[in-house]
This record gives structure tokens, sequence and C-alpha cells, in this order.
């Protein structure tokens, strides 16, 4: 009888997590469950040529697997990703990437295992794997940057969804107003409240003046100025309306939030304006936290994603 070892990571299995972005690739060793940062390469995304960016991706690999015992490789990109590997719909803005077969070409070249996952999914993992979630599952990862995107994980596994969507929890409806146009071109989502794009929105209507932005706005709460307050507690507001229709849907143990607007949320008056939002079942379970492995979450998360396919490719005869 053949079965699969239980899927924790195992810190003997030294892989490489690629960062996929519409600017830049960068890649890193992963070793004893750690990003080597020193060894870090980078370089500009090729734009309308995919084949350039695959050559890109297999050059940096080969240039780490001079130094290290590289077992497989995780590929954190943006867009949506299918099973096999494949970029399919929306591929943010890495222009010419929707369709490569980045799975299938790498391995073909590199002859080790590749995984390739969507970017906020990656992220998801890392944080659940060896990031501010590790103790919790299942988890839901939400990045509030300039739009919001999410990844659930439980059990090892991230949530996907059947068309490699699920997690997209920026675009859930808080509203049938017709107030806001979100970038999905519907009205009225999360994001387009919630995200930083959503926060400077408000702050904009709140302050009657387009030109500020979020670091004059933070700028003007650090000294107290009460039109700020007001926009930041908005702000928290609408954060707490999604994460309580998620919450109430997932039951997580914890929500992480990372993102480059995560520094500027005030967790404890999250944690409790979400508590005043969700169904009774769960009011003493709202724990949200914010992620501690930052921008590097993508990276990490698709490095572990490979070191557990090199397990899951090793089955173990039972005794
Ligand atoms: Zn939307």
């Amino acid at each position: 009888m053949i079965y699969y070892q239980a899927m924790a990571l195992n810190k003997d299995i030294c892989t490489i997590g690629i960062d996929m972005g519409g600017t830049k690739i960068a890649a890193a060793p992963f070793v004893n469950g750690k990003l080597v940062l020193d060894e870090l390469l980078k370089d500009v995304t090729p734009q309308n040529n995919p084949q350039a960016i695959l050559d890109l991706m297999a050059k940096m690999v080969n240039s780490i697997k001079e130094k290290h015992q590289v077992k497989a490789v995780g590929i954190s990109t943006a867009g949506m990703v299918s099973d096999d590997g494949q970029m399919i719909g929306g591929c943010g803005n890495i222009k010419g990437w929707k369709g490569t077969k980045v799975k299938k070409e790498l391995e073909k070249v590199l002859g080790i295992p590749v995984v390739v996952e969507n970017d906020a999914n990656c992220a998801a993992f890392g944080e659940y794997m060896v990031g501010g979630a590790a103790d919790f599952d299942p988890v839901l990862l939400v990045i509030v940057g300039t739009g919001i995107g999410g990844g659930i994980v439980f059990n090892n596994k991230i949530w996907r969804g059947k068309h490699f969507a699920g997690g997209e929890i920026g675009h859930i409806k808080v509203s049938d107003k017709h107030n806001r146009r979100c970038t999905c071109g519907a009205w009225d989502c999360w994001e387009a409240y919630a995200s930083g794009t959503g926060l400077e929105n408000t702050a904009h209507l709140f302050f009657a003046d387009t030109t500020i932005d979020n670091y004059k706005l933070m700028e003007l709460h650090q000294k107290g100025n009460e039109t700020a307050l007001e926009v930041l507690n908005n702000w928290h507001d609408y954060l707490a309306i999604g994460m309580a229709s998620v919450i109430n849907t997932l039951d997580p143990e914890a929500v992480v939030v990372s993102g480059g607007m995560a520094q500027f949320i005030n967790y404890p008056k999250l944690n409790k304006k979400t508590r005043d939002k969700v169904i009774d079942g769960v009011k003493d379970y709202v724990n949200i936290i914010e992620g501690i492995l930052g921008n590097d979450s993508g990276m990490i998360g698709a490095a572990c994603l490979a070191n557990l396919e090199v397990q899951a490719a090793t089955p173990v005869a039972a005794a």
C-alpha cells in the first residue's frame, strides 16, 4: 500500500521561490524553512514576450542551482492559474502572459517539478505555513493594497474554486446603491471602499479635495485632524463589513491582513467593529491579525508549495 506523508514542511528539502510581477521578477532559494534573501535575484519583467519571461526564470533557477541542491521551484504570479500550471483569465498587468503553459515549459527545461500558483494564494499559503498564521487553521488572507485580494487555506490546501477564482473576496458587494464603480466593472464591491484606492476616494469626498492622498491623510490623522479621523473610522467600518461577511461564510481561525495598507489598520478597532457585525456563533472567535512576511509572502508561499510537491511525489511504502 502506498500513502503520502503528512504535509508539514520538510526543512531538508531545498526549493526556490519566484515572485513574478508585472514589472519585476525575483527569485531566492528557500533553505531550512527560510528564504535566503542574501541570494535574492531580481530582474525586469520582459514585456509582451512570455518566452523571454520563461527564459529569465530558468536562468535564475540555474544560477541558484549552482550553489544549492534544488528539488523544485514554486512560482507566485499575478493572474489565474489552472491546475496544470497554465495562465488563464486575467493576468493582471503582465502583458502576453495569458495562455502560457508555465509549468509544462519550465519543467521541460529544468528537469525538476515546478508549481505555479496565483500570488494572493501563495501569500496566504506562506503566512499559513511559516508566517503570522502558522498556528491557525483554516486561515483567510486579506491583501489590502491598491485593491483587495484574498486567499483561503485549510488543511494544507488552497481553496482554488472550480474555475481557479476562489478567494476573490475584493468583489463581494457591500451596497446596492451604485455609489462606487469597482475596477472589475461592477458597482459597490468591497475593494471600491476598503482598499487603499477606496480610502483615498473617501478622503476626497470628506475633504472635498481630490489632491489628498493616503500619505497626506495619515499625516493629518497623526496631527489629530478630525476629518482625517472620520475618514479612517469610515474605512475601518467598511473593512469590518467585508470581514464580517467572509468570517460568517468561512469561520476561519484567523484572518491575516497583508499588503501595502495593512500597516495603517488599527487592529483592536477593526476586531471590535467586525465582532459587532458577525453572527453570535463566531463573535467570540473573531481574530484579525497583521501578517509578518510582508512582500516576501508570495515567494515564501510558492517555495513552500514546491516543498510539499516534492514530498507528495515521494510516496512512502507503509510498513
Ligand atoms: Zn469588483
